[in-house]
């Protein structure tokens, strides 16, 4: 039987996750359907309760409506609690369970990169939903963290669950010169804030007075454009570096295994997620 999976956020038309999606599904022989649906505040829970109904294997979540979500549903797997956030649901009988596979898809994708994370200082620059979800994936995977961010009382908030979970002090510094320059020789660098997203492509988070730190690897959560302003300036600067593309696929890979129970065709997606990317980049040339 046909199978249908939406995405839910506020602006969804320039998602690549439905060519993604939807080549994995051809890949294993699927018929079944990715849709993507906008969504405001107001009919989060009206159509949240629609994927109840027969037919509905479950959703993909992105903004605004990540946090909110996690009210709507029956049960959410420990990950997404902790959290606070669930960017996947799936429908079992009528029930909706949620699921967060943003932080193991990061995770996943710093390792087929070869990064290494366990016991390696670690600055994620940001404190919003993508921050956090950085923050717990790395700490499960050993990485000593600290925080650099605009708004620092975001990550205090946040900050207070992931030390009880984990047992240790979350290391935050103010989004200043100082802090920067102090950012250790061989560090992991994860970039979580939206600065340099396409349109504002010569935008870049790291300031232009401070040089990066020596035998640094740098991560850059944004994937539009490829390569972002930050991963040209580290890569100028002799180190190793990418944009988030990889961590988006590997975390659409691991809602796909949820939905289906099939291992996800990774290559296939990747295939399609890139050439939807570069459709993109046609229509908006300064997308890179
Ligand atoms: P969010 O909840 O809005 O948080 C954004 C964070 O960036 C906040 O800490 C914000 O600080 C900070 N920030 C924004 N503009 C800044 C600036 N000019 N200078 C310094 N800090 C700034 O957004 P999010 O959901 O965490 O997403 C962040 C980025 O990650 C987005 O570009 C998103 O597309 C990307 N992302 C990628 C993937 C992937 O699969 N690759 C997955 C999730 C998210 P304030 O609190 O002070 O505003």
């Amino acid at each position: 039987m046909t199978q249908r999976v939406a995405l839910l956020g506020g602006r969804v038309e320039h998602s690549i996750s439905p060519a993604m999606q939807e080549a994995g599904f051809r890949a294993l022989g699927l018929d079944w359907r990715y849709e993507a649906i906008a969504v405001g505040e107001a009919d989060l829970a009206p159509v949240v309760s629609g994927l109840r109904r027969d037919g509905w294997a479950g959703a993909n979540v992105t903004l605004p409506h990540k946090k909110r979500v996690l009210e709507l549903l029956d049960s959410a797997h420990d990950a997404a609690v902790q959290i606070g956030a669930a960017n996947t649901i799936v429908t079992r009988r009528g029930r909706l369970h949620g699921f967060n596979t943003d932080a193991a898809g990061l995770v996943s994708d710093l390792r087929r990169l070869g990064v290494a994370i366990r016991g390696r200082p670690t600055v994620i620059l940001g404190a919003g939903g993508a921050a956090r979800a950085a923050a717990w994936g790395l700490a499960e995977a050993g990485a000593e963290l600290s925080v650099l961010a605009r708004t620092l009382s975001r990550a205090r908030s946040w900050g207070k669950r992931w030390e009880a979970a984990f047992g240790r002090n979350l290391r935050l510094a103010p989004w200043e010169t100082e802090a920067f320059s102090e950012v250790e020789a061989g560090s992991l660098i994860i970039n979580a804030t939206p600065v340099g997203m396409w349109p504002d492509v010569s935008q870049c988070p790291w300031p232009r007075e401070v040089s990066l730190p020596s035998e640094a690897s740098l991560y850059d959560l944004v994937y539009r454009p490829r390569p972002t302003r930050l991963v040209q300036i580290a890569r100028a600067a002799g180190l190793e570096a990418w944009t988030g593309l990889g961590m988006l696929i590997e975390q659409g890979a691991l809602s796909l295994e949820l939905w289906t129970g099939m291992e996800a065709p990774r290559g296939v997606m990747r295939q399609a997620a890139v050439g939807a990317l570069e459709v993109e980049s046609d229509q908006f040339p300064h997308g890179g």
